[in-house]
């Protein structure tokens, strides 16, 4: 096994935990539903991106226009 020949400093460990903090992620409100979503990505609530329903989405959609009625 691999083994570190010397121990380093308390100054270099807080120099590399400096970087360790986490960033909450950038939450935007859709344009269509309201629904938070990321940026540049399609939301998840509705499925579109600038304003156009995306390829997934619009074949569910037919799906349902196509289902049977009960
Ligand atoms: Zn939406």
């Amino acid at each position: 096994m691999p083994n570190p020949k010397r121990r380093h400093s308390k100054s270099r460990t807080g120099m590399r935990r400096a970087h360790d903090a986490l960033v909450a992620p950038t939450i935007q409100l859709c344009p269509e539903c309201k629904a938070p979503r990321l940026p540049h990505r399609a939301c998840p609530g509705c499925g579109y991106y600038i304003s156009a329903p995306t390829q997934t989405k619009r074949r569910n959609y037919s799906r349902q226009i196509f289902k049977p009625e009960e």
